[in-house]
């Protein structure tokens, strides 16, 4: 068992309370790890050491071009340190190594792209309508960042978010899931050698209602960015509003994935395994809802069956495993509830529908890959988030259709389209309300493209250039350069 310690001002240091509680591998089933249970008075003194270091330490007095060059060096390292932070990650929340050492090793690109954004963040003069004034925006930090995320992409998600506010000047304290908080902690380890000043990145570890709680309300947070669930979203967002605290929301989505019968069906086909298989569907863009034009419903459902048929499930450090385990028990519980719920309402399991066993299975959190045909919008699998591997298939008789199907929920994060026909793909991709439209590809991601939800899935966007104004203020400065005092004091100007 390793134990770890938080991360504040650039050191390595004991909770207050000294509180841990245990990481669990979900694959063996057994805790790996030992995680330090941050108290208010910890996150008291990351929030002041972030604030020390944003206004007072050496960033503060850094040219833009500098902190970029910082930024530039934690990408380096990233690519060096990817094969270890990816076999933490696959320890701590039981994903795929396969797909956590892609995203350990894509993730340097983040910190690359927003090292490049750090010195071209520039205001601009304003040509104003008012005679002897010279008038500009300047872009300042928007202040210390409380960072929350999900258990699912750690890593992905600091690079998401602590890239884009260090470049901005933000210092940032972040809480990973109690879950898989061990490659934040181990992530911070790099800093030092990135030449990141003491106190600009600090990792508070911890309970949601306690540690997480804590960043929301404490007054030197200008800004939470946040990535999980609706539920504990809403919950942010309405603490955060007594202070008219800045918030981002990163949440959770029910995506449909629509095939047409003029698709190229053996890619759609793919990309719709992939888009609810992957990750063992404990992804936010997972393609839950598959729209099938009816009058290839029948057909495409079998060749889907047997594409779930070849998934092997086992070890996720190995390479010939396709799906892993469910992350935490109460997840694991979950998935099978909604299994259970979809029996319920009347929704024909065509494949899997219960708790995996047998050989390579360890651990008892598997679950087996389950698609339900004959599901109608209205029904609970159809309208909630499962976070697992489990496919809804409803059947659509024409566009119109598919739109008003694919729009008929409360999230909006993501949507994929399979046709042949650029004017239908068009139309779609206009029409459905979502953060991201796919046409004839599933689950793509670039730290070039802005990500982010409409309707209950979220507010803000991550990744791409206007990302960084999540991490920004703009003020307006007004200089006159008139030697006359107004002839009537009394009026505006
Ligand atoms: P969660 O909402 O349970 O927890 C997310 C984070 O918030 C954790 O760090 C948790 O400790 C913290 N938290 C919980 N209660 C809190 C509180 N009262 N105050 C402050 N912090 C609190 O989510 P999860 O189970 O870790 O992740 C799964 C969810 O995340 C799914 O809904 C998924 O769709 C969503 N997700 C969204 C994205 C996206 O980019 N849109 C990406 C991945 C996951």
């Amino acid at each position: 068992m390793k134990t770890y310690q938080l991360y504040i001002d650039g050191q390595f240091v004991d909770p207050v309370e000294g509180e841990w509680f245990d990481s669990v591998d979900p694959y063996r089933g057994e805790p790996w790890a030992r995680i330090p249970r941050a108290s208010k008075t910890d996150v008291d003194r990351a929030v002041a050491a972030a604030k020390r270091a944003m206004t007072e330490g050496p960033w503060a007095g850094m040219t833009a071009s500098a902190r970029g060059k910082v930024l530039r060096r934690i990408g380096d390292i990233v690519a060096r340190e990817a094969q270890h932070l990816a076999e933490v990650e696959t320890r701590d929340n039981g994903k795929l190594f396969a797909e956590m050492h892609g995203q350990t090793r894509y993730q340097p690109e983040w910190w690359y792209y927003f090292a490049g954004l750090a010195d071209k963040i520039e205001g601009a003069q304003v040509p104003i309508d008012k005679p002897e004034t010279f008038a500009f925006t300047t872009h300042e930090p928007v202040g210390v960042v409380g960072a929350l995320t999900a258990w699912n992409s750690p890593l992905l998600f600091v690079a998401w978010k602590c890239a884009p506010a260090l470049a901005a000047g933000c210092a940032v304290v972040i809480k990973p899931s109690e879950f898989a908080s061990a490659s934040t902690l181990e992530f911070a380890g790099l800093m030092k050698e990135a030449g990141l000043p003491d106190g600009m990145f600090n990792v508070v570890t911890g309970y949601g209602a306690e540690t997480g709680a804590a960043i929301v309300d404490h007054p030197d947070v200008a800004k939470i960015t946040f990535t999980g669930s609706d539920v504990t979203g809403a919950r942010i967002y309405e603490q955060a509003a007594k202070q008219i605290k800045r918030v981002a929301l990163e949440l959770g989505g029910k995506s449909p994935n629509i095939v047409f019968a003029d698709a190229d069906l053996k890619m759609a086909a793919a990309g719709a395994i992939s888009g609810i298989f992957a990750a063992t569907g404990q992804t936010c863009i997972a393609g839950s809802r598959l729209l099938v034009q009816n009058s290839i419903r029948e057909e495409f459902t079998a060749r889907l069956i047997e594409l779930a048929k070849s998934a092997k499930l086992g070890d996720p450090m190995d390479a010939g495993t396709n799906i892993g385990p469910i992350t935490t028990p109460p997840q694991y519980q979950k998935v099978l509830d909604y299994i259970a719920v979809a029996k319920g309402e009347g929704a024909r399991c065509v494949f899997g529908g219960g708790p995996a066993t047998g050989e390579g299975v360890r651990g008892g959190q598997f679950v087996q890959p389950t698609i339900f045909a004959d599901v109608t919008n209205s029904m609970r699998i159809a309208q909630e988030e499962v976070f697992g591997p489990v496919l809804s298939i409803i059947g659509f008789e024409d566009e119109a259709e598919a739109l008003k199907l694919g729009n008929d929920v409360i999230y909006g994060l993501a949507a994929g389209v399979w046709t042949q026909d650029i004017g239908r793909a068009m139309r779609m991709s206009k029409g459905l309300k979502a953060g991201t439209v796919w046409v004839n590809t599933y689950r793509a991601v670039s730290y070039m493209m802005p990500f982010g939800g409409m309707k209950r899935s979220g507010l803000g966007r991550e990744s791409g250039i206007e990302s960084i104004r999540e991490y920004l203020e703009t003020k307006s400065v007004w200089i006159s350069t008139s030697r006359d005092a107004p002839e009537n004091p009394f009026v505006m100007r």
